[in-house]
């Protein structure tokens, strides 16, 4: 989509910092960091939220999930991380492209505001 913030990170049309990359799934760190680790993971094909998935990412979604629990491994945090998506404005979701947080190196309150 080529108005999409993610899109053009994708396209490496905006910088990034990429921590990994496939054909179906990227991750970059969060620009604006709320714990030492924070890293968004994506599917490359556009979806807008959680709301509109559909069988078809089914593969693309079940990898991005993967990727968070190599990229806790491999980041150093798999002690303790948490996995956030907020689908929506009510649920705090600012970019449009479905993404999942991946948060840790802190100690994380619960529950979320
Ligand atoms: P959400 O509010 O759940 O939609 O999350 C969007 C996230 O994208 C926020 O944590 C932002 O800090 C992050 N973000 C926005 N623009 C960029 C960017 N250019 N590079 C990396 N992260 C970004």
């Amino acid at each position: 989509m080529t108005d999409c913030l993610f899109c053009k990170i994708i396209k490496r049309e905006l910088p990034s910092e990429i921590v990994y990359e496939d054909d179906d799934v990227l991750a970059f760190r969060d620009i604006k960091p709320q714990a030492p680790v924070h890293v968004l993971i994506i599917p490359k094909r556009h979806i807008a939220s959680l709301d509109d998935l559909t069988k078809e990412d089914e593969n693309a979604m079940g990898r991005a999930m993967l990727v968070a629990s190599k990229l806790a491994r491999d980041l150093g945090i798999s002690e303790g991380y948490r996995v956030v998506t907020n689908c929506g404005k009510d649920a705090g979701q600012s970019v449009f492209h479905i993404h999942m947080h991946l948060l840790g190196g802190r100690s994380l309150g619960w529950p979320p505001g």
